[in-house]
């Protein structure tokens, strides 16, 4: 009995695939750390790079994230080489104001890690700093429509992150203080 061929997948080549084609299209986890720095640095000043790049790199271990990062750049991809329908084509290649299905894909980065990071998608996008600048610079002959939102999306997802975990760190020292003090 002949069995049917079952289509299997392996986590671990997603995962790789990821990072392969963000460095490939010129993004570093330094860059988005840093733009998590920027988000995070009023509020928790003690925060560092390495810190925010252990975030991202949280972030980019979700399987939904990785998924959104491989379709964006393939679209991309396939705009830089003329490769998609008409219009379409021109759509994605003009980053056309009117097509916003770059900023959607997105968003199920930012639902990651709750609606805070909402807040800071939408600031980085407007913002355009550090990595954002030269995703978002039309003259360079590259395709970044979709990877500019999903950079900031990654900052804005890993920034919630450390938001909700800075607090319960801060709720579990005021609990410890709390508990020393009705000891004495
Ligand atoms: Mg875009």
């Amino acid at each position: 009995m002949s069995q049917p061929n079952v289509y299997r997948l392996n986590s671990k080549e997603v995962a790789a695939a990821t990072e392969e084609w963000l460095a490939k299209r010129g993004v570093t986890k330094e860059q988005i750390g840093q733009l998590v720095m920027l988000l995070q640095k009023d509020y928790f000043p003690e925060l560092t790079l390495a810190e925010c790049v252990i975030n991202v790199d949280a972030v980019l271990s979700k399987r939904e994230v990785q998924n959104a990062v491989l379709t964006g750049i393939q679209l991309d991809i396939l705009a830089e080489e003329g490769k998609l329908l008409p219009p379409l084509q021109d759509m994605i290649a003009y980053d056309e104001g009117l097509y916003g299905c770059d900023e959607i894909l997105a968003l199920s980065i930012v639902n990651v890690y709750g609606s805070i990071g909402l807040t800071n998608f939408g600031y980085v996008d407007k913002l355009k700093p550090g990595v954002l600048k030269k995703l978002n610079d039309k003259n360079s002959g590259e395709t970044h429509t979709f990877l500019d939102d999903i950079v900031g999306a990654i900052a804005a997802a890993a920034s919630s992150r450390i938001a909700h975990r800075k607090q319960a760190e801060r709720e579990a020292i005021a609990e410890a203080l709390q508990s020393d003090q009705e000891k004495t």
